[in-house]
């Protein structure tokens, strides 16, 4: 007669301790009522640094916890475990060497027959690598966001970021009715400037003037973009008219400074720029893209003043 199969395949305790302890998870077991560690895999000690005869109470465990997952961690999992629910919780163990290792600790609540909870087993996973990758994908994402926003030949904010800016700054100002300036410029006969000294020296031109003019305005919440081809922008938050001009005159002499030559132009022998702005306390009813196209206007009527000069509203 052959034993019936299931007995055949069940293996003996010595194949399940050998299978638990050759496993790169950490296997434990804690007595509910005492609770205390009634085993603990061997591998813990290469992983830690801390002996399997170290590991006596849970409060071993709780202090052997990152200071700043310990609370959350341990209320978590006594809850649950009180509750009777299988669970898991990812933190960082301290090492002997004082160091972190990212764990992930899944845990099952073993009941009596009559319910009570009588101990927890588990297993620790060592997803140091796994968090190290996941922190690393964030920080892509945030170069990613941070790139995204950025223009990438002057390397000032883009567009993009303009649009953002302005609605925070316009979403501030009708909340708190406070003034908003907005400049526009735009290089005078950059279509020639290119056609005469190529467009590689037309890139550096338009990184020149973005660095001079970086610096125009000087308030923290100042915000300064490129808008586009050779239009760059000035978001002045909490700005009055008369602040917001003495800015426009700051960048247009900051332009002239730089002396940058441009025999093509017909308004100066250096490169020039016409400035358009606008100041609005806006109320609830006011669209900032009306806003935007009275900037624009004003921008154009320098054009047709002959360039090199600010219109500013009246
Ligand atoms: P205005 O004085 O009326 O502003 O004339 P303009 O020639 O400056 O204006 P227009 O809009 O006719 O030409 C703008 C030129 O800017 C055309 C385009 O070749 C150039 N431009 C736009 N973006 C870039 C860029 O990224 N690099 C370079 N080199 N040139 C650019
Ligand atoms: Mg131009
Ligand atoms: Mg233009």
């Amino acid at each position: 007669m052959t034993e019936p199969i299931q007995k055949q395949m069940e293996p003996d305790s010595a194949v399940y301790k050998t299978l638990l302890e050759s496993t790169k998870a950490i296997p434990w077991k804690i007595d509910w009522s005492t609770m205390k560690f009634a085993y603990v895999g061997p591998q813990i000690e290469e992983l830690l640094g801390w002996t399997p005869e170290s590991w006596v109470t849970v409060e071993d465990w709780a202090t052997r916890i990152h200071a700043e997952d310990r609370e959350g961690v341990v209320n978590y999992c006594v809850s649950q475990s009180k509750a009777g629910v299988d669970h898991e919780a990812d933190y960082r163990a301290i090492t002997r060497d004082g160091e972190h290792v990212w764990i992930r600790d899944v845990v099952h609540v073993v009941r009596k027959p009559d319910g009570e909870v009588d101990s927890l087993i588990g297993f620790m996973f060592d997803i140091t690598e796994r968090k190290k990758t996941e922190a690393r994908l964030v920080e892509l994402q945030k170069e990613l966001e941070a790139l995204s926003y950025c223009d990438a030949l002057t390397n000032v904010a883009n567009r993009r970021m303009f649009d953002s800016a302005l609605e925070v700054e316009w979403a501030n100002a009708v909340k708190n009715r406070t003034p908003l300036a907005v400049i526009m410029l735009d290089i005078d006969y950059f279509k020639q400037f290119n056609d005469h000294y190529g467009h590689i020296r037309g890139d550096a031109c338009l990184k020149q003037i973005a660095t001079a003019l970086s610096g125009a305005a000087t308030r923290t919440r100042d915000f300064f973009a490129r808008y586009g081809g050779e239009e760059f922008v000035l978001i002045l938050p909490e700005t009055d008219r008369a602040s917001a001009l003495k800015v426009a005159q700051r960048c247009r002499k900051l332009v002239l400074k730089e002396k940058i030559p441009h025999e093509k132009s017909q308004v100066e022998k250096v490169v020039t720029i016409s400035l358009g702005m606008n100041t609005i306390i806006p109320s609830a009813q006011d669209h900032r893209i009306n806003f935007m196209e009275s900037v624009d206007k004003r921008l154009y009527m320098a054009k047709q003043r002959g360039r090199n000069c600010i219109v500013a509203d009246d």
